[in-house]
């Protein structure tokens, strides 16, 4: 499994790297940590001909909270830089611990936030913990900058709604008055593994009664996806193991997975039903986001 050839850039600046993919078009490729891209590459699955490196764009490399808008993650953040951050860590440890449960520490260490979205990996560990906590995300190409709710950037398996010339900068957790989140995966190894389900929940819960809810499913649908209906129902109930375990019951309705090598798609329907309840509990009792 040899890499095949290909051309090299790394811009210094975000609108170079933008106005290179553009003039190059699909020819060409982002490349961040290289942890799918270069694998893929390896396998013959893509076959870019010029990749546009990154890593020279520091900017896109931060955590850190901005008052008003709230925690900013640069795209080019590593996992690992989630699980260590301080920022993250205080305000949203749920996705500390999100990224802490992803593969193994070498791949922690390379694969970013910005590629693990734009794979468009139905399974990918990120999307529903920010999805919960209703992320956006900040995408600049050569037209300038746009900003999306994170749930409208996946348009099918593999596939995004960004356009060829457009880089994944940021992505935005705003303020928000959830007081629990959390999110679970189950996964064929206890390491390492990619997500047969996940399941992330962010609820508000005040006097024992749930004001607002966010219910994002990760590995059962064509894209990660809200579990709308079961947002609706929890909202306004007393927290109590019959609503989350009916909450349960409602979500399984609301995925669509498939059957192959890992599960099927009975397992995981069943899977979901059982992990909205877990998740929803932990995030009621751990009492912060
Ligand atoms: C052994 C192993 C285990 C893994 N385990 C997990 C796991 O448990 N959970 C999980 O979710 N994933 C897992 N992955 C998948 C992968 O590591 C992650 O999705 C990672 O976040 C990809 O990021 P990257 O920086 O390496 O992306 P790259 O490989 O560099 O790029 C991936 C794709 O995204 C595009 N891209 C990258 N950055 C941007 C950007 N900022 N804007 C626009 N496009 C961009 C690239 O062009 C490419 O198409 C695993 C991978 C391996 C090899």
């Amino acid at each position: 499994m040899y890499l095949p050839d290909f051309e090299y850039y790394a811009p210094d600046s975000i609108a170079e790297a933008c106005k290179l993919l553009s003039q190059f078009g699909p020819r060409a490729k982002v490349l961040a940590g290289g942890t799918d891209l270069i694998a893929k590459m390896k396998n013959e699955v893509l076959k870019p001909e010029i990749l546009i490196s990154i890593k020279k764009l520091d900017q896109m490399k931060k955590i850190e909270y901005v008052p008003g808008k709230g925690v900013v993650i640069g795209a080019r953040s590593t996992h690992n830089d989630l699980v260590n951050s301080k920022v993250l860590n205080e305000k949203y440890l749920s996705i500390s611990e999100a990224a802490h449960q992803m593969a193994a520490n070498q791949v922690r260490n390379a694969g970013t936030v910005g590629g693990n979205i734009s794979n468009a990996v139905p399974s990918a560990d990120l999307p529903p913990i920010f999805i919960a906590l209703n992320a956006a995300v900040k995408v600049t190409g050569v037209k300038g900058e746009r900003s999306l709710a994170l749930e409208d950037v996946f348009a099918g398996p593999g596939k995004t709604n960004l356009t060829q010339d457009e880089i994944i900068t940021e992505v935005i957790i705003p303020d928000q008055k959830m007081t629990g989140s959390n999110y679970i995966k189950f996964g064929l190894r206890g390491a390492g593994a990619l997500a047969v389900v996940g399941v992330a929940v962010a609820v508000q819960v005040e006097n024992n009664v749930i004001k607002d809810a966010r219910v994002a499913l990760g590995a059962v649908a064509a894209t990660p996806v809200r579990a709308k209906k079961t947002e609706e129902f929890l909202k306004g109930k007393k927290v109590s193991d019959e609503v989350l375990a009916e909450a349960g019951v409602i979500a399984s309705g609301e995925c669509k997975p498939i059957s192959d090598v890992r599960a099927s798609a009975e397992y995981r329907t069943d899977m979901v039903r059982v992990f909205t309840k877990r998740a929803l509990r932990a995030a009621i009792d751990k009492g912060h986001v």
